[in-house]
Parts: C-alpha cells; sequence; structure tokens
C-alpha cells in the first residue's frame, strides 16, 4: 500500500485509474482503444461533450456566458496566453505576487504589455498572503494564484478586484472547494495537480472578455480559434481529457465540490493539529493562510531530515519531500488522498517524535 502525497502530477481515485486503464484497453465495448479513436468520432465527440459542460455544471456556469477549453502547454502557457491575448494600451495586467507561479505568470506577461504588481509576499519568503489594500486604475484584469502549490499558502478569501476582471491559476486547487464562477473572467488549472493526468490544461473564459482579445496572434495562441472549434482546432490531448472528465464524475458522485471541500478541511485540520502539536515539526506558511491541498512543514533538527524521509519510504509514505524552495515536507493532500493516508503520515510523525525526543 502507497500513500501518494506528490504534488503534481498527483494521486488520482483508483476507480479512475481503473476505468482510464480499461479505456486503453477497449473503450466501452468498441474493440478499440480509446487512445486509437479519432477525435472527431463518436466516442470521443461525446466525451468532450461532457468534458466541457461539467466544469460549469460544478462552478454554477453557463454555456451562454462561459465557454470551457482544454489546451495544451499546461498552466506555463497560460501566463502568456492571457496577456498576449488581453493586454493593450489602456487595458492593463495587475497581479498579485504570492510565489514561484505567479512570479512567473508576472515574468510572462511583462513582455505583452504593461503590468502592475500589486502586492507581494516575496519578502517573507511567501509564507503569506499579503493582505495590504491597493487601488488600480479600473481598467485591466487582475491576476492570482489561488493555492501557493510549492509554499502551501491559499486564498481563503476572494482578492479585492473593484471593476476588474478577475484571472485566476487555480492548478492546484480546481475543484477543492465551492466557489462562485461568475467571480472571474478566466480560470485556467493544469489538470495533474487535482484534476487529471498531465498533458492538458482546464481554462473557463467568460464570452464577455472576447471583445477585448487582441487580433493578429497566430491561431494556436489566440483563445478564439480553440473557443470556435470547441479546443478541436488541433488534434485535442484526448486521453489527459477523458481522464479529467472521470474525475469530474467522481467528485460529482461523491457529493461534489461541498463534499470535497469539508473532506479537505478534515484532512488538513487533522494533518496541521500534528505539525503543530509535534515537537519536531514546524509548518512554514502562516496559519491564516494555509492551504487545505499542500501542507508544507520543516522539522527542528535537520540532521533528522533524512531519517524521516527513510521512516516514511518504510510505511510506504511517498512524494513528501519539501520544493527545493523551501526545503522540508510538502504533504499534498489532494481530492483523492482520503483521510486514512493522512492517519497514516501522523502515525508516522508521532512515532517519529517518540523514537528522537
Ligand atoms: C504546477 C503549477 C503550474 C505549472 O503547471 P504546468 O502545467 O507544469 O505548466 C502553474 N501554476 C500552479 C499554481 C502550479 O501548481
Amino acid at each position: 500500500m502507497k500513500y501518494n502525497f506528490s504534488a503534481g502530477p498527483a494521486i488520482l481515485p483508483k476507480e479512475v485509474f481503473q476505468e482510464a486503464a480499461q479505456a486503453v484497453m477497449d473503450y466501452n465495448g468498441t474493440g478499440l482503444s480509446l487512445l486509437e479513436l479519432s477525435h472527431r468520432g463518436p466516442e470521443f465527440t461525446a466525451i468532450l461533450k461532457e468534458a466541457v459542460r461539467l466544469p460549469l455544471e460544478i462552478l454554477g456556469l453557463n454555456k451562454e456566458e462561459y465557454q470551457c477549453l482544454y489546451l495544451t502547454g499546461g498552466a506555463s502557457s497560460q501566463f502568456y496566453m492571457t496577456a498576449m491575448n488581453l493586454l493593450k494600451d489602456g487595458y492593463k495586467g495587475y497581479y498579485l505576487d504570492t510565489g514561484t507561479w505567479s512570479a512567473k505568470a508576472i515574468k510572462e506577461a511583462k513582455l505583452f504589455g504593461e503590468v502592475e504588481v500589486l502586492s507581494s509576499s516575496k519578502d517573507e519568503g511567501y509564507n503569506y498572503i499579503p493582505k495590504t489594500a491597493y487601488s488600480t486604475s479600473g481598467n485591466g484584469y487582475l491576476h492570482y494564484t489561488s493555492n501557493n502549490t510549492i509554499f502551501g499558502t491559499q486564498y481563503h478569501h476572494l482578492p479585492a478586484h473593484e471593476n476588474l476582471d478577475l484571472i485566476c491559476d487555480m492548478s492546484s486547487d480546481i475543484f477543492s472547494r465551492p466557489l462562485k464562477g461568475k467571480d472571474y473572467g478566466i480560470i485556467y488549472a493544469g489538470a495533474q495537480k487535482n484534476l487529471g493526468p498531465a498533458g492538458t490544461t482546464l481554462v473557463i473564459i467568460k464570452k464577455a472578455l472576447l471583445g477585448k482579445i487582441n487580433g493578429g496572434l497566430t491561431s494556436m495562441l489566440d483563445y478564439n480559434t480553440h473557443i470556435s472549434k470547441n479546443s478541436s482546432f488541433n488534434t485535442p490531448p484526448v486521453f489527459p481529457i477523458y481522464v479529467s472528465l472521470l474525475t469530474m464524475q467522481w467528485i460529482i458522485k461523491n457529493g461534489g465540490v461541498d463534499a470535497m471541500e469539508k473532506r479537505n478541511q478534515e484532512k488538513a485540520d487533522t494533518l496541521y493539529a500534528e505539525i503543530d502539536r509535534n515537537s519536531l515539526f514546524k509548518g512554514f506558511a502562516a496559519k491564516e493562510d494555509r492551504s487545505i491541498m499542500n501542507a508544507t512543514f520543516t522539522i527542528s533538527n535537520k540532521d533528522l531530515e533524512l531519517s524521516f524521509l527513510e521512516e516514511c519510504t518504510q510505511a510506504g509514505i511517498v512524494g513528501i519531500i519539501g520544493h527545493r524552495s523551501v526545503g522540508g515536507f510538502r504533504a499534498s493532500i489532494y481530492n483523492a488522498m482520503d483521510i486514512e493516508g493522512i492517519n497514516k503520515l501522523v502515525e508516522i510523525m508521532q512515532a517519529f517524535e517518540a523514537k528522537n525526543k
């Protein structure tokens, strides 16, 4: 038995793995693998239809106002695609800098137009979510990262964005909790954290923004292309889309995002309680900004780091080593991780404390 705490590619529900494996061998009794079916045939057309419908259903959005896309190039491609499609004279990109991924988005956007960073938590090594007030001209978008995968911080409220179109990188917390879809202009998420395998990025875009999209872009980088061709301008990543669909169906079958949030909160509370109680460990992120998806923590005696990792490996706990920019440990506890995994980790932390007192 393995408990996979990797940040991404990451754990998915066991049923999803099973169904995906079956589809690779024989999709739905067709005698063909999903991997060899035409992306324009009836089987994949039906998959795509559901895969673009369900995110809107989960977020309470209607297809008259929003469109859902499956693109390639990772969430990293959305860093520049958002900017190159939208930035122009008089329409500015405002950014909240809360970690490595935000900083990358800012760097890319600067290539395409006017960018202003409204607040940053870089001064403290990105261990908190900035709360200082800021003012804007009110014409542009506000880009933020809802969950900072590397540092383990998360926005628990919408950032102030009066009159700005809200763009959110939700790569590591999409569908982990309910939210009001209508608040957003663009939501994007690389699938490989909380949604599916690596290879596709879910992009949800408010159609009212389309009028703001620049002309003259190369077809593949123009949102209008993918919207008008329903993510099939070129061959879409059929397998990642299918597995993402299975995951969304699993979410709905298991009570939807409300139930996910309840479960995720309980898991996070259990783990953080142990981090705070255990004399060997220390949480990295400011308490009020702690992520319910990625729990980051360090060990006070660095000499014990390797032996803790060794204990984890012995117990079947994998993927718990922290990102190189934070050090220590990171337990990624996405939707598919169940409470037994958390209990196992807590048990190992307690045993390790007893042994090293
Ligand atoms: C992993 C991650 C990315 C990068 O995703 P790619 O699909 O590898 O480009 C961007 N933003 C966040 C918040 C992430 O966690």
